[in-house]
């Protein structure tokens, strides 16, 4: 077993110095009374997208779950092991957060494995395509609404459409539902561009992203 990498152990020293200590009150708090964050953030696990630098958060202020191509499953109780509708469960019920969003990203290579369906025929990959496979749906409708155009753009429309997919599926789960019909929980959808740092949100009436 190899030793703790010693640049993680430089970054973790750098981050005491230099983020804990200047709040180590506002840490002190969040130890004595727990967490109360309003917002929860469904994004990628790529290095490239993280919530929290985006949104400039401090410690307590974003419950984040992140997972290949921030995808939400549909509602259901078969199985045992709902690592991504636990997480939901938890901020909704327990937390009571007032805002979930779903972070989508360019680049995606878990979309773009989607689109080409490329993790199917890796012999050794086992869980990507079955994931992946939430997206059937929307590939297809891409492939139909944007055949004449590029890879490159049906990649970025599949990138959106899964951000909203994952907003369909998160509204199957049944206390989704109820608070959000109360008026207690509001969905959004982004989309972060690495290339450019703009962030785009989702116009629900129109199911269209705009810029901020
Ligand atoms: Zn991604």
């Amino acid at each position: 077993m190899g030793s703790f990498p010693e640049a993680l152990a430089d970054r973790y020293r750098r981050f005491k110095h230099r983020l804990y200590v200047p709040n180590a009150d506002h840490y002190e708090e969040l130890a004595t009374y727990g967490q109360s964050p309003d917002t929860m953030v469904i994004s990628c696990s790529d290095s490239r997208c993280d919530p929290e630098m985006i949104f400039s958060a401090m410690p307590g202020e974003l419950f984040v779950l992140r997972n290949v191509a921030n995808l939400v499953p549909p509602y259901e109780t078969g199985g045992i092991h709902h690592g991504v509708s636990a997480a939901i469960e938890f901020a909704v019920l327990n937390l009571r957060i007032k805002h979930m969003v779903i972070l989508g990203h360019s680049g995606c290579g878990g979309v773009k494995a989607a689109l080409n369906q490329s993790a199917a025929v890796q012999t050794e990959a086992k869980f990507i395509s079955q994931w992946m496979s939430m997206l059937d749906e929307a590939r297809l409708a891409v492939l139909r609404d944007h055949k004449d155009e590029s890879s490159a753009a049906q990649h970025t429309a599949l990138e959106f459409e899964c951000v909203k997919t994952s907003i369909k599926n998160l509204r199957t789960f049944p206390f989704v539902q109820a608070d959000e019909d109360r008026g207690h929980l509001s969905l959004h959808g982004a989309h972060f561009d690495i290339k450019t740092g703009t962030l785009s949100v989702l116009n629900h009436s129109r199911g269209t992203f705009y810029p901020l």
